[in-house]
């Protein structure tokens, strides 16, 4: 993760980002370490949306004005923590990988277990950098077995190709990727504060067994359950966050993506952001 020209977009990391919609300008040759500097600074206030494109290449979007820097972090409005619905297994946190799946499959600590077909518990290197969470499983989650299925899973991936990330590598190259939610809520309806907070557990112990060097959290309710806020992404995003420890960058989920196409560019910059705060 640590290799300084990783922001020297090859043909096929251009591929997926055109696949994304994405349309970045970078220079030829690796990025110089005052460049990334740039994108690791503080930002004027008034995102640059418009920033200076170099003149040979008026017709893209310059990668600077989607890459926008992390801003001051206004304080997030904290929320009134939510009661657990019902108390989880004892020893949740200080389970291993297989008792910990094994104890969310069969988990009856609030009411998304009644019509539950199976959980879905994640996917990935469980030793890799970087951590993915999302809201809840889907239909297609909950078929499948498998976090962010679908058209939804697709995009992700296609995203995390165009920083150099598989859910399929091991090692540096790695993600594991899981939601706030084990049990698909019925109907897909949103997730409650009372749900987020009884599955929470779960999530923590996972996030302490992978010990990431960075975290993405995509969605409103996987910020909700990890940061403890009821802000919008909107205004949580081009910020680093912590949890446990680690540093968190927040941007949009793919479904949301999917139906506003136009704001892949700002989840493009919030990759950027987690791809400079991971190499530290
Ligand atoms: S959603 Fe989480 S807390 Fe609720 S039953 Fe499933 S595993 Fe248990």
């Amino acid at each position: 993760m640590s290799d300084p020209t990783r922001f020297d977009l090859d043909d096929r990391q251009r591929a997926m980002l055109a696949e994304m919609g994405v349309r970045v300008w970078w220079p030829a040759t690796p990025v110089a370490p005052a460049a990334q500097a740039r994108l690791a600074g503080p930002a004027p206030e008034a995102a640059p949306v418009q920033a200076t494109a170099p003149a040979a290449a008026p017709a893209v979007v310059p990668f600077e004005a989607a890459a926008l820097p992390p801003r001051a972090a206004p304080a997030a409005g904290p929320v009134t923590l939510p009661v657990p619905i019902r108390p989880l297994a004892e020893g949740v946190d200080r389970m291993e990988w297989t008792a910990l799946q094994e104890t969310a499959a069969a988990c009856q600590a609030c009411d998304l277990c009644a019509q539950r077909q199976q959980s879905v518990f994640g996917v990935g290197d469980r030793h890799a950098p970087w951590m993915v969470i999302g809201d809840a499983p889907g239909q297609e989650e909950e078929q499948t077995g498998e976090p962010f299925a679908g058209q939804s899973g697709q995009l992700l991936d296609n995203m995390l190709q165009a920083v150099g990330l598989s859910r399929k590598a091991k090692g540096e190259s790695g993600v594991y990727i899981t939601n706030a939610i084990k049990c698909r809520p019925p109907g897909n309806h949103n997730p409650t504060a009372p749900e987020l907070a009884t599955c929470a557990p779960y999530l923590a112990r996972q996030v302490a067994l992978v010990q990431p060097q960075i975290i993405l959290l995509m969605g409103r309710f996987a910020l909700q359950s990890v940061l403890q806020t009821t802000e919008p992404i909107g205004k949580l995003r081009g910020q680093v966050h912590r949890y446990q420890g680690v540093p968190v960058v927040v941007t949009y989920h793919p479904d949301y993506l999917l139906r506003n196409p136009a704001d892949k560019a700002k989840a493009w910059a919030d990759l950027v952001l987690a791809l400079t705060t991971a190499q530290g």
